[in-house]
């Protein structure tokens, strides 16, 4: 398997992301637009998969968490509550020389530019990364209103219709995946900085007393997840906690991942105390307090949160899957052949079955068993070219299962699965491939 050892430069992995349509830069035709991108078909899919899991990981298969698709524009006060108007920013430099334009705390030296080394910079100042819009058809400062910079805000603001609604007591949680904007000064690292990316975020509500040990819960929750379902390894995560803390917060820490231009964050777990709710309180002037039936008391929630970019997770597992071997293409009957690969979990494979049939005249049966396999898993089906080439082209996208139609599945109803890995062939009735996948896919 690939893992820190992994052969991917960036360079590789953007041309082979454009190349095989899994991401390309948003209005290409036009130039492209910094910090925005599109996902193309095996991009999407792989994606969809990821916030799937995710969402079942965290939602569906929890009592204790519940779910919320809030609107990207809220009230602009939810933004001034949560701070974001008067302190999300980071401080800046331009320099006069070559015009790039730099944050200050990723500028290994703040007196010089990365780009050209001139130290002609201007003076660093503030810059707010919330993205603005107007409500309504005046543009003044009256209608201003603002993309969401996190998707956890309206969470705060939602918590007693969606306790109500799910007859929820404390500790519960919240969660949403949804977009938020950033206005960031540098988008940089294909994805890992982007302008318009998305979240998974989950917040839980619970008592001031017990919220350490659900930090501590969360944190190794998020930990397993990323070992045992996404494949990470312990040298690829590493968890980093914050040296300075708010002073609202008992806890932080970082999940971070090996990639190829370094160590990045992936999540954020957080320990935010009373702030948000209180804030909410004060700002909205509603009580946001909850009403604690065993102990006769009225408490503001405490809040632990888990924050994860959806699409520094599908740079990662990008990262983590690409590979380089020779393939062992003897078991396919020829030479061996240098091939690039990607080794995604078969769970999260944006194709996990590709149905090819030997020849154009087997089309139509071999049709018929892609179509009853997509019922249950995302396929394709390929007719096209050599059947070599189309392994390749398989393995280029991350398929995990190749199942090969030949003369012989007419007469013995069987076909020959290889396996993306080990590529290993074995033949099986297409009466079993159902539960043959169910076990190898869904586990
Ligand atoms: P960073 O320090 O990298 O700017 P952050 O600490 O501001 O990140 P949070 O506000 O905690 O990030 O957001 C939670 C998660 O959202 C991050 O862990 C990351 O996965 C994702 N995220 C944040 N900013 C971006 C971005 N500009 N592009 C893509 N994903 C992002």
């Amino acid at each position: 398997m690939s893992n820190n050892t992994s052969p991917v430069s960036m360079e590789k992995l953007v041309s082979l992301c454009k190349r095989r349509g899994f991401i390309f830069q948003s209005s290409e035709i036009y130039g492209g637009i910094q910090g925005f991108w599109d996902y193309g078909p095996y991009g999407t899919a792989l994606r969809k998969a990821i916030e799937q899991l995710w969402w079942s990981y965290t939602v569906e298969a929890r009592s204790n968490v519940e779910g919320l698709d809030s609107t990207v524009i809220c009230h602009p006060k939810v933004w001034k509550a949560s701070g974001h108007l008067d302190k999300f920013g980071d401080m800046m430099t331009d320099c006069r020389e070559c015009k790039s334009r730099h944050r200050v705390d990723q500028m290994e030296d703040p007196e010089t530019c990365p780009n050209c080394e001139s130290k002609d910079l201007t003076e660093p100042r503030e810059f707010n990364l919330m993205m603005k819009t107007f409500v309504g058809p005046v543009f003044d400062e009256d209608h201003v209103a603002y993309l969401r910079a996190e998707t956890c805000q309206p969470i705060f603001v939602d918590f007693h219709q969606v306790r109500i609604a799910a007859r929820q007591k404390l500790p519960f949680g919240i969660a949403q995946i949804g977009k938020a904007f950033r206005n960031e000064i540098n988008p940089r690292n294909f994805t890992f900085r982007s302008r318009e990316f998305t979240q998974m975020e989950m917040e839980f509500f619970c008592f001031e007393e017990d919220s350490m040990t659900w930090y501590d819960y969360w944190k190794n929750e998020r930990l397993n997840y990323y070992y045992d379902i996404l494949g990470f390894t312990k040298e690829q995560l590493r968890t980093h906690d914050h040296d300075t803390l708010a002073h609202y917060a008992k806890a932080a820490v970082d999940i971070e991942f090996k990639f190829p231009f370094g160590w990045g964050e992936l999540e954020g777990i957080h320990h935010r105390g009373t702030w948000d709710m209180s804030q909410h309180q004060e700002h909205s002037g509603e009580n946001l307090e909850y009403f604690d039936q065993e102990n006769k008391r009225k408490v503001i929630p405490t809040v632990v949160e888990t924050s994860v970019g959806l699409d520094r997770t599908v740079l990662a597992l990008l990262c983590n899957a690409y590979d380089e071997d020779m393939a062992d293409t003897q078991k396919e009957g020829k030479a061996q052949e240098a091939r690039v690969v990607f080794r995604f979990p078969a769970i999260v494979a944006p194709v996990q079955i590709a149905v090819l049939p030997l020849s154009k005249k087997l089309s139509t049966s071999a049709e018929k068993v892609c179509n009853d396999l997509r019922k249950y898993f995302r396929c394709e089906f390929d007719v096209t070219g050599s059947i070599g080439k189309r392994y390749r082209r398989q393995d280029e996208i991350g398929t995990p299962y190749c199942v090969t139609f030949d003369f012989d599945s007419l007469d013995d109803n069987a076909v020959t699965i290889r396996d993306r890995d080990t590529m290993e062939q074995v033949r099986i009735s297409i009466d079993e491939l159902r539960s043959y996948f169910d076990k190898k896919i869904i586990g």
